[in-house]
C-alpha cells in the first residue's frame, strides 16, 4: 500500500516575516491519517487555518490563506517542501500571520522535514490523477494539466530585463529531483520593484538574504544556486500552489508566464472540473525521504526547542 505519511516527531525553528520582518517561530508536529496540512495560529488562541482552496485569501506577492478571519501568508514554499517529500499529515504552529521566508527557498523546510523524520500511517494515500486537460488563460498567462503517468511541471517565464529573458524547464517532479534541482531554488524579484514594495509597506523582511535581487546591471547576490534559478523557483512556486487541492496530483503541469493568483485560481478551477480527474490510491510507493545534498544542509534553519 501506497500509504499517507506524517513527521516523525515535532520539530522548531525561527525566521523572520517576508513582509513584516517579525521574528516568527514556526513547530511542524505530526498529525493523524486524513488530517491533511493545517496552519495552527498559536497567538490566536490555536485557531487553525487547512491548506486548501476553500481557505485561499489574498495574493500579495505570495499566497496567503484564512479562515474566519484569521490569515496565514507566504505559505507555498512550505508546502511545496511537504506534498514533495509525501508529508500528507501534519500541523503547522505559527505564532505570527507569515510563514518565516528563511532563504527564501524550499530547502530549510526539506531540512526540518528531514531532521523531524517521517513516518507512514496505517491509511491509504489518495492522488488526484488528471484524466482530461483542464486550462486556463489571461492575457498571454497561461496555466493547464494535462493526463501523464507521473506529475511533471513545464514552466517558461519571459521578462523584459537584460538579464532574465526566456527560461523554460520541464521536470518529473519526484522526492529526489525536488529535493535536489528545486528546492534549494530561491525567490526573485527586481531591484525597481522593491522600493515601490518598501513604499507599500511590504517585503520589510527582505534581503538579499532571503530573495535573488536583480539590478539593471547584475544580480546583488553573489552568485546563483542554478543558472536558471528563476524558472526552477517558479516550478517550486506552482508546487507549492497546486498542493492547495488536497491531494498530490498525477498529470503534466503545463505553465507560462504565471504567478501565484494565476496557480491559485488554477487549483480552485481543478476542484470545480470534478469530470476532469479522478481519485486514485497507489500503487506509486516511493521512498522515505532521499538523503539531502549540500545545497539543503547548507540551507539549515535556526533551530529551537
Ligand atoms: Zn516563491
Amino acid at each position: 500500500m501506497d500509504a499517507q505519511r506524517t513527521l516523525r516527531r515535532q520539530i522548531s525553528c525561527v525566521g523572520i516575516g517576508l513582509h513584516s520582518g517579525n521574528k516568527v517561530n514556526l513547530t511542524l508536529k505530526p498529525a493523524p491519517a486524513d488530517f491533511g496540512v493545517r496552519f495552527r495560529r498559536i497567538d490566536l488562541g490555536h485557531h487553525e487555518v487547512p491548506a486548501t482552496v476553500n481557505n485561499l485569501a489574498g495574493i500579495q506577492l505570495a499566497t496567503g490563506l484564512s479562515s474566519n478571519e484569521v490569515s496565514v501568508e507566504t505559505v507555498e514554499h512550505l508546502l511545496a517542501a511537504l506534498v514533495s517529500v509525501g508529508v500528507d499529515n501534519v500541523i503547522i504552529e505559527l505564532n505570527s500571520p507569515e510563514v518565516p521566508i528563511m532563504d527564501g527557498s524550499a530547502a530549510p523546510f526539506i531540512y526540518l522535514i528531514h531532521e523531524a523524520g517521517v513516518k507512514r500511517l496505517a491509511a491509504p494515500r489518495k492522488y488526484l490523477k488528471i484524466v482530461r486537460p483542464i486550462a486556463i488563460s489571461r492575457g498571454d498567462k497561461r496555466i493547464a494539466l494535462y493526463p501523464s503517468d507521473h506529475f511533471k511541471v513545464t514552466y517558461s517565464i519571459s521578462y523584459d530585463h537584460p538579464l532574465l529573458r526566456h527560461q523554460s524547464r520541464t521536470l518529473r517532479i519526484t522526492e529526489e529531483s525536488f529535493v535536489e534541482e528545486i528546492a534549494p531554488a530561491r525567490t526573485f524579484t527586481f531591484l525597481k520593484d522593491v522600493e515601490m514594495m518598501r513604499q507599500n509597506g511590504l517585503a520589510l523582511g527582505g534581503s538579499l538574504e532571503n530573495a535573488i535581487v536583480l539590478g539593471e546591471t547584475g544580480i546583488l547576490n553573489n552568485a546563483l544556486r542554478f543558472d536558471d534559478e528563476f524558472v526552477r523557483h517558479k516550478i517550486l512556486d506552482a508546487v507549492g500552489d497546486l498542493a492547495l487541492v488536497g491531494y498530490p496530483v498525477i498529470g503534466h503541469l503545463v505553465a507560462h508566464r504565471a504567478g501565484h493568483a494565476l496557480h491559485t485560481e488554477f487549483a480552485a478551477k481543478i476542484l470545480e472540473e470534478a469530470g476532469a480527474w479522478r481519485l486514485v490510491e497507489g500503487p506509486f510507493e516511493v521512498p522515505v525521504l532521499p538523503v539531502v545534498g549540500a545545497q539543503v544542509k547548507a540551507a539549515a534553519p535556526r533551530l529551537a526547542n
